[in-house]
């Protein structure tokens, strides 16, 4: 009977989710304390407008180094730290560190420097994150119009109405909403339009397609066209080389995040790139 076979696959298959079930529970308490010890820390990927260089702003992104100095990839511990819950106070944290480095970049003169932030799906249905956010810009005094909370496509499908309700009291707040990984979470069109956000991030891998061949890249053209029938800002995510620089500023996207421009910095590395490419935008006295 087929019975053996299928009680074979059973047995294998449990004794695998055994080992990953007994591996995420380790990790998660690594991670929980990683988290109360402050292994945690961000870097911070500067984003770019392509036509004249400049720096415009970054996205803050979380980084984990073990105690023997080992880095943990944030798609590996994000999916636990939900899962877990964990990404409340995580997120909340990030969210804090990062607004504190926005105002300190202000303070040393980068005064139109903007910052993004990623907020995972549980983190922003929990009930009190609208008031943690809230909370956050006060405490820290960071200016909410130089503030972009980076959402993605799936959390438009869990549960919409509750979506465009917090989209609405975010952007009541003055802060900015993108888009992350654009075109991956299939999300439908019409109710794109109903969602209150201000830019696009084109997924990594729609621009890892342009290649020599111009029909490559033809999902970031019509994500281009897309934002700009929409009204929306567009930034290409994942910019390795100039070609892909050049053929998405001929689509008609001019930002972009990626290796080509700059790595994840930390936080000296970010202020020093920052000061090595510009003279901070202080309020002169001359006239
Ligand atoms: P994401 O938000 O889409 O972040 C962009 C990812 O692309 C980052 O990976 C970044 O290092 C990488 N990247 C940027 N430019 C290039 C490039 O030119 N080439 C290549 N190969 N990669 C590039 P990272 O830092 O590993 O983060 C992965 C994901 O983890 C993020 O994707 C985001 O979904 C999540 N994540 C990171 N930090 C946080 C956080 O603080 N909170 C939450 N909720 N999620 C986070
Ligand atoms: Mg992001
Ligand atoms: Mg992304
Ligand atoms: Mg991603």
């Amino acid at each position: 009977r087929a019975k053996t076979n299928q009680r074979g696959g059973y047995e294998y298959f449990t004794r695998n989710m055994g080992v990953e079930i007994r591996e995420r529970v380790l990790l998660m308490h690594a991670l929980r304390a990683a988290f109360e010890h402050e292994r945690l820390f961000l870097v911070y990927q500067p984003q770019i407008d392509m036509r004249t260089g400049k720096a415009l702003g970054a996205e803050a992104l979380l980084r984990w180094r073990t105690d023997e100095g080992k880095f943990i990839p944030p798609d590996q511990f994000i999916p636990i730290a939900e899962y877990s819950g964990l990404i409340v106070d995580i997120g909340e944290w990030v969210l804090r560190s990062a607004l504190y480095e926005l105002v300190h970049l202000r303070s040393i003169g980068y005064t139109e420097f903007q910052m993004a932030i990623n907020v995972s799906q549980a983190q922003f249905s929990h009930p009190l994150f609208m008031q943690s956010l809230h909370k956050a810009l006060q405490d820290t005094k960071a200016p909410p119009e130089f503030v972009e909370l980076e959402i993605t496509e799936s959390m438009a499908m869990k549960d919409p109405d509750l979506l465009i309700k917090t989209l609405h009291q975010i952007k009541q707040l003055g802060v900015n909403i993108s888009i992350d990984d654009f075109g991956t979470g299939f999300s439908s069109l019409s109710h794109l339009q109903k969602l209150d956000v201000d830019k696009l991030k084109i997924d990594r891998a729609f621009v890892n397609d342009i290649q020599q061949d111009a029909s490559e890249g033809s999902i970031a053209k019509m994500i281009v066209q897309l934002g700009q029938n929409l009204g929306l800002t567009i930034i290409a995510e994942g910019v390795e080389n100039q070609m892909q620089a050049n053929t998405l500023q001929e689509y008609g996207c001019f930002l972009a995040q990626g290796y080509f421009y700059a790595k994840p910095l930390t936080q000296q590395d970010l202020r020093t790139w920052l000061q090595q490419r510009t003279q901070p935008q202080l309020s002169s006295n001359q006239s």
